[in-house]
């Protein structure tokens, strides 16, 4: 990627925020100069990212870094922008879409500067259309006037979502899904605890499983082959490559209520 946007002269660059943290970091260990690069801009989008992270990413990667957001089933990315001149709150292409905010529970539509989940209608999309489309996305919506001349409305940066998917290295996983790989499994207990963490600027996933007692007493050589087949169903099915530790029956933690699935330390 590096080669290429040399090679081109590019001056945008489009991608998740975590990989283009990346790209700075191999930049760095090559000694290559961000600065000679033609790069202006960057838009980040496809997982979630903070203040801190534009800050880090402009200083490294010297680009204006601004958040984009869409939606594979709307049409990708492309939904919304920051502009340049504010970077605050996506300006969303209403000549396209129509955005609302709804209270997840009653469904019912709530006034400008509440916050509630993303509702979308397309007007010019063909063939798959969508009507008042749910993103489970958590948001807010301005229409104060934004000093680039815009008009069109502006949304929060997405602060959560209404349901448990996770997004790790741009994938969209639900706790569930990984639930269901080790359920297939014979010998896998259907304890297990997913933690999510951040080394460098790349998502890790560990997926915790206990394993009946049997097999935690077989040799180190026999679990080490399950956790290596664990890891390669879930890469196999969801595209997200893991991390997969075996442990003793009952060491994780019970709930008396909903079962804590998910330990997220990425500070965002
Ligand atoms: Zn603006």
């Amino acid at each position: 990627q590096i080669m290429l946007m040399q090679d081109f002269g590019s001056t945008i660059l489009l991608c998740t925020p975590s990989y283009a943290l990346n790209l700075a970091e191999v930049m760095e260990e090559e000694g290559i100069d961000p600065a000679a690069l033609r790069l202006k801009c960057g838009l980040f989008g496809a997982e979630p990212w903070s203040e801190s992270m534009r800050g880090e990413i402009e200083k490294k990667l010297k680009v204006s870094a601004l958040d984009i957001y869409g939606l594979t089933e709307v049409i990708g990315p492309g939904v919304a922008s920051e502009c340049i001149e504010e970077k605050n709150g996506l300006h969303i292409f209403e000549d396209h879409f129509i955005a609302e905010i709804i209270d997840p529970s009653t469904g019912k539509v709530l006034p400008y500067g509440e916050a509630g989940e993303l509702v979308f209608t397309t007007i010019t999309k063909e063939a798959f259309p969508v009507i008042r489309y749910r993103t489970r996305d958590i948001s807010r919506l301005t229409v104060s006037p934004c000093s680039c001349g815009r008009t069109h409305v502006r949304m929060d940066r997405i602060s959560g979502r209404t349901d448990d998917m996770l997004i790790i290295r741009g994938v969209n996983v639900f706790p569930s899904q990984i639930e269901s790989v080790l359920m297939t499994i014979e010998g896998v207990e259907p304890h297990y605890q997913l933690i999510i963490s951040r080394e460098g600027s790349l998502d890790l996933l560990e997926v915790q499983v206990e394993v009946g007692e049997a097999i935690f007493s077989d040799e180190i050589k026999g679990l080490e082959t399950l956790a290596r087949r664990i890891e390669h169903e879930i890469k196999d099915l969801l595209g997200v490559s893991s991390k997969v530790k075996l442990v003793e029956p009952k060491t994780i933690q019970r709930s008396e209520g909903k079962a804590k699935r998910v330990i997220d330390k990425r500070k965002l």
